[in-house]
């Protein structure tokens, strides 16, 4: 649904994408942007998530839990939201998978 207000839906309503500025997805509900393959948005909590496997990480038997909320069995967060307001799980991850400069 196309909302006032939002230069990117407007301009994808009438046009059928986002426009040459705008590089990445879009979400019609919540109005976040991101761009990177692999990402992954949650249409439950419209959060934004490292990767698919790292969204599943806030899905706990099939239900729905809040990423900061998500806690493995010593009690330790699962996510952390970093500073792009992505989620990343907190286990140490390989080389490959930081972030460039
Ligand atoms: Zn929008
Ligand atoms: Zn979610
Ligand atoms: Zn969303």
């Amino acid at each position: 649904m196309p909302a006032a207000g939002c230069d990117l839906c407007v301009y994808a309503a009438v046009h059928g994408w986002w426009g040459p500025d705008h590089k990445g997805t879009h979400c019609g509900d919540c109005h976040a942007s991101w761009s990177g393959t692999g990402k992954a948005h949650c249409t439950a909590c419209h959060q934004t998530f490292a990767s698919n496997p790292t969204a599943d990480l806030h899905w706990h038997r099939e239900r729905h839990v809040d990423p900061g909320l998500t806690r493995n069995a010593k009690g330790t967060p699962k996510l952390e939201r970093g500073d792009d307001g992505v989620w990343h799980s907190t286990k140490r991850r390989p080389n490959y998978w930081e972030r460039a400069a």
